[in-house]
Order: structure tokens, then C-alpha cells, then sequence
């Protein structure tokens, strides 16, 4: 009896039946498990769509990392705003080392284009502070990351910032921490950022027009303290309102300016030199006229 087994492999054969391909398929005969004959057997079309699809996918193989990120960035919808904010944390932000994933998803959430002057929107996402008004700069996307990494917040910390500026950094912070408390020398900057965080819904913000080397000593002691204007020295009255175990993170110095960490601990202070910096500088209250503390 002959059983045939059929259809080891396939083939292609473009001799035979030219112009047009067609698959060939070999089919063997036995008889009680002893090989009869083998033969050739025409079995349709070939599959000329999956073909072409292979050589397609073999042709954009070295471009999908490419294509790849194109389709992240767009998948972020028709928000050109939210496309750069994603590029700016990638590019600017992880690129550099920065890697606790609650800074860096605060980062990609807070809107810094709604934090700039109007004429300055279409630069929000660039690698750069930005001017804000009255002489004062946002500062750089990723020294305000760089800063809120240093400070290890953990969620649950009451948070002191001098110099809200735009509110920017007050924004962020907030979605690190359980409460901020900011204070901004320059009126109409005090105004104007809490109103906007206000109207943001950064429910956990309180702004205060005031001098900074003051602190805030009705809600002190603070678990970490921001900085983000340079004096000249470490401010004594801010050490005093830190708690022991408690952060501070600020710009020290005046030409020549360094991001400093500084620990309280149960005797004294340990700091740390962390990175050489350029922030405006933290005026001394007298020097300016604060007519209402809000
Ligand atoms: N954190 C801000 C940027 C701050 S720029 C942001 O995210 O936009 C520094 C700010 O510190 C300026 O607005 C400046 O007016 C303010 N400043 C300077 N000296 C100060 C002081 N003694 N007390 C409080 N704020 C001060």
C-alpha cells in the first residue's frame, strides 16, 4: 500500500512557469515505511503579499527606534506643549542623571509654558531659565528637578521655598510634598503667582509676600527648605527653622555661586557642594519695600 506523506518543504520556482512564481511543494511516497518516488507538486500562488510584507519589515528594521520614539511623541495627541514637555524631561532632565521617578513625573505634569510671560511661551521648554519680570528668571527645567531630587521628598514633608518667582518651583514641589509654603519679596511677583497657582488648582500652596532671610516662623519647623536665590552665605535664621534630620537645598555665593545641601543635624549642620550654579541674588529685606504681607 502506498501512503503518501506529503509536503515536506516548499519552494519557489521562477523557471518554470515565468513570468508568474509559483510554490512548488515536494511529495514523497512509501509503502510500509520503505521510500517509493518523490515527486514535485504545483500547490497555487505564491504568498507575494506576506513576501513583500517581509521585505518591508526587513527594510525598516534598523529605522524602528526611530519611528519609535515619532509615535511616542505623537501619541501625546495633538498638545505640541505636552510633546515638548515630554522631550524637554527626557532630553534635559534624565539625560543628565536625574532618576527619582516622582520628580521626573512631576516634571512631565506641571505646565511650565502657563508659568512664562506670554512672549516667552514658545521658549517654556527650552534648556534655559527664562526672564519672568521685575529682573527675576524661572530657573532652568533641570536645576528645578536637580534641586527637588537633593531634597529626597518622600510625600508627607512640609516644604519652605524663598523666592516663588513665577511659582514654577512652588508647583512642582507641591506634587512632592504634602504642604508648601513659599515667600517672594517682589509684590506683584507674590501676586500674580497665587493668583496662577490659584487658578491651577495647586491646592497646597501658600504664597507670602515677605522677606526670605526671615523665614516663616509661625509654620517652622519645616522638613526641607528650597533656595532659589543665591545669598551670600548660609542663612542662620533658615538652619534655625529646619527640622533636625531636615533639608535645605540652596545657591551660596555671590560672582562665583555653588548649589549647597545642607543637613541639620542634632549638633550643627553637614554640607555638601553640590554643583557650581548661577541664580540671582537673595536681596536683603531692607533693600526692598514690602508694603503687605498676604
Ligand atoms: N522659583 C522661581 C524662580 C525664582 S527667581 C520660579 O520657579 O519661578 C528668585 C526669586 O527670588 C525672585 O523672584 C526674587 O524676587 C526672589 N527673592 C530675592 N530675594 C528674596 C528674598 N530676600 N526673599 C524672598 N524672595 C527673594
Amino acid at each position: 500500500m502506498n501512503i503518501a506523506r506529503p509536503f515536506c518543504y516548499s519552494v519557489v520556482s521562477l523557471k518554470e512557469t515565468f513570468p508568474r512564481p509559483r510554490v512548488f511543494r515536494v511529495r514523497e511516497d512509501y509503502d510500509r515505511g520503505e521510500f517509493v518516488s518523490r515527486s514535485w507538486e504545483p500547490s497555487g500562488r505564491p504568498p507575494i503579499g506576506r513576501m513583500i510584507l517581509g521585505v518591508v519589515a526587513i527594510l525598516l528594521f534598523p529605522c524602528l527606534p526611530a519611528i519609535e520614539a515619532s509615535m511616542e511623541d505623537r501619541s501625546e495627541g495633538d498638545d505640541p506643549m505636552k510633546t515638548a514637555r515630554l522631550r524637554m524631561v527626557r532630553d534635559q532632565i534624565e539625560a543628565r542623571g536625574v532618576k527619582d521617578p516622582r520628580v521626573l513625573e512631576a516634571m512631565r505634569s506641571v505646565e511650565r509654558h502657563l508659568f512664562v510671560p506670554e512672549r516667552e511661551k514658545s521658549r517654556a521648554y527650552n534648556d534655559t531659565p527664562l526672564p519672568i519680570g521685575y529682573g527675576q528668571t524661572i530657573s532652568q527645567p533641570y536645576i528645578v528637578a536637580y534641586m527637588c531630587e537633593a531634597l529626597e521628598l518622600k510625600g508627607g514633608e512640609k516644604v519652605l521655598e524663598i523666592g516663588t518667582g513665577s511659582g514654577y518651583h512652588a508647583a512642582v514641589l507641591s506634587l512632592l510634598a504634602k504642604e508648601v509654603y513659599t515667600i517672594e519679596i517682589l509684590e506683584p511677583l507674590a501676586r500674580e503667582a497665587q493668583k496662577r497657582l490659584e487658578s491651577l488648582g495647586y491646592r497646597n500652596v501658600k504664597v507670602r509676600c515677605g522677606d526670605g532671610y526671615k523665614g516663616w516662623p509661625e509654620e517652622a519647623p519645616f522638613d526641607a527648605i528650597i533656595v532659589t536665590a543665591a545669598p551670600p552665605e548660609i542663612p542662620q535664621e533658615l538652619v534655625n527653622q529646619l527640622k533636625v534630620g531636615g533639608k535645605m537645598v540652596l545657591p551660596v555665593g555671590e560672582e562665583i555661586q555653588e548649589l549647597v545641601r545642607v543637613t541639620k543635624e542634632e549638633k550643627g549642620i553637614k554640607t555638601e557642594r553640590l554643583l557650581p550654579v548661577r541664580f540671582v541674588p537673595m536681596v536683603p529685606g531692607n533693600r526692598v519695600e514690602t508694603k503687605n504681607h498676604f
